[in-house]
């Protein structure tokens, strides 16, 4: 289990000499520094590097579809990019990009002193880009800021007190926030970091068995994947497990539950927040003792303020539904250039001078005891497995698939509560699952590719002629597009067949 490690000392002279490099290279506050790679020691290196320089990174997943990797860098104007051997394939096309590669291009960083830089970094300098999903068929880059990102660490470890006796896994892909926390928390506190191998997030055993090897105390899980996890637990495993911070989707009553059952004293927090507003704004300590009357997503951070407001603006009363706002020093500077989409979800703060709000789109009340409620969204954003999904960008870009006539992309519970996207197509040919998923997979990354899908003559409208969402049928499981099929040959098979089954909530008929 022991892989390669990096000392505090070495991981600070490293993104040093890095820091240096950058700078020689021009780049400076604002400058765009895209990291290309898969989970490693030297993406931790790339960062420190890009932001001891003073520039911003850009996450850019080596998995993500060309064409995605191709509008992010265009979008984002990047000079530069921090890769590894394996990784910097997809960036090859970038003729004028500066490319680096954190593992074998180290005689360039060498020359450099291994001295702390003194670039003086403003609190709104941009610390990172993420980009994430966009309505209108492109994903839009976030742009946060240190003030935002400092005060989110600050309050994390004013809230929950590591040391150096500390370990964190990182297993969140860089390309969500939660990842900024993983990486950089354990910096302001000397804890250790764990990373996990690159597919290991998805693997509940293999986490188990990192959380056990390494002592772990402190780990983040999307509900979805703490349910997986918690489902492969029994009482007294991951006996060094301290606190278990979830966030990303609404955390369950039945995650809860479970989580009680199987892990007592340790603490469980449900922790809520948009990229839009540096990683998380609101926590609730799930209370380990007595009955409990629902989830929250609790009350704001350090220097953030929570609105539920109206249609028009105006706060609501206690326990009335609306829309979730959030003010404060971590609220981000906006969408890089989409100035008209900026001005309309973050805008002025009509209860603090100087300050701005973010409309979230999250619907939530007030509860009596001061903590809030999430009740869901008032758009067409989804989460699925804590992936945040516009369904208007998949949309876009199925109705550019050749042979497409109309369209339309749900996310659809199943029997177990899991959701999944399912793809409804008014097509002039027969629909060819394979070749549709084919096409989005050009420009989307795996997680938006329906993997269901229904054909219809014609789509369900509304009396004034709009597209009726409400009115479409519910998937068939015939219409489950799938691989060519193999049967369970062995009794283990068997075994693992059903507990897919069971957990996935597909009938047995169809693979007998
Ligand atoms: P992201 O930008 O990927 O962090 O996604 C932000 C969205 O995820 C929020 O606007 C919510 O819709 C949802 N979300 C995040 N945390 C929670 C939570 N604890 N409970 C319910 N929904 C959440």
């Amino acid at each position: 289990m022991m892989g390669e490690e990096l000392s505090y000392r070495e991981l600070n002279e490293r993104s040093n000499q890095l820091g240096r490099y950058l700078r020689d290279q021009g780049v400076q506050a604002d400058t765009l520094v895209g990291i290309c790679l898969e989970r490693s020691l030297e993406m931790l290196v790339g960062i420190l590097g890009i932001l001891k320089s003073g520039a911003a990174y850009v996450p850019i997943d080596p998995d993500y579809p060309q064409d995605r990797i191709s509008y992010m860098v265009g979008d984002a104007g990047m000079k530069q990019v921090l890769s590894s051997s394996s990784s910097h394939k997809v960036l090859e096309q970038y003729g004028d990009l500066s490319v680096v590669l954190l593992d074998t291009d180290l005689g360039r960083m060498s020359n450099y002193s291994t001295e702390n830089l003194s670039v003086a970094v403003r609190p709104s300098d941009l610390a990172y880009v993420i980009y994430t999903s966009g309505s209108t068929g492109n994903p839009k880059g976030v742009m946060n800021e240190h003030g935002g990102v400092v005060n989110r660490l600050l309050w994390t470890q004013s809230e929950y007190r590591l040391t150096a006796e500390d370990s964190i896994v990182q297993k969140t892909s860089f390309s969500f926030d939660v990842s900024v926390w993983e990486l950089l928390w354990s910096v302001t506190c000397g804890a250790k970091l764990v990373f996990a191998k690159p597919e290991g997030h998805k693997d509940a055993l293999y986490l188990k068995e990192l959380i056990e090897g390494h002592n772990i105390t402190t780990i983040h899980f999307v509900p979805s994947m703490l349910g997986v996890f918690l489902g492969s637990m029994e009482l007294g495993d991951c006996p060094s497990l301290q606190r278990v911070l979830c966030s990303g989707e609404a955390l369950q009553m039945d995650h809860v539950n479970l989580f009680k059952e199987k892990f007592r004293n340790v603490r469980l927090d449900n922790l809520y927040g948009p990229t839009e507003a540096a990683i998380d704004v609101s926590s609730w300590e799930v209370p380990l003792e007595g009955d409990l009357s629902g989830v929250s997503i609790g009350k704001p951070v350090a220097n953030t303020r929570l609105y539920v407001l109206d249609e028009d603006n105006g706060l609501v009363p206690l326990g009335v539904t609306g829309e979730l706002c959030i003010g404060g020093i971590q609220v981000a500077r906006g969408y890089l250039n989409r100035e008209e989409l900026t001005a309309e979800r973050f805008i002025a703060n009509p209860f603090a001078a100087g300050d701005r709000i973010y409309k979230t789109g999250d619907l939530a009340r007030w509860l009596p005891d001061g903590n809030i409620e999430y009740i869901g969204r008032k758009d067409n954003q989804v989460k699925i497995r804590g992936y945040r999904i516009e369904l208007g960008e998949i949309e876009n870009a199925l109705s550019l698939v050749a042979g497409i006539s109309q369209c339309c992309v749900l996310a659809k519970e199943d029997a177990s509560g899991n959701k999944r996207l399912v793809g409804y197509v008014v097509s002039e040919e027969k629909l060819d699952k394979t070749y549709l998923q084919d096409q989005l997979k050009s420009s989307l990354p795996e997680y938006m590719v329906p993997m269901i899908w229904v054909e219809l003559d014609q789509m369900p409208l509304t009396s004034n002629g709009k597209l009726d969402r409400k009115s479409l049928p519910e998937p068939e499981s015939s219409d489950l597009s799938t691989k060519e099929y193999v049967a369970p040959r062995t009794e283990r098979e068997e075994q693992l067949a059903a507990i897919w089954q069971n957990l996935l909530g597909h009938r047995k008929s169809r693979y007998s």
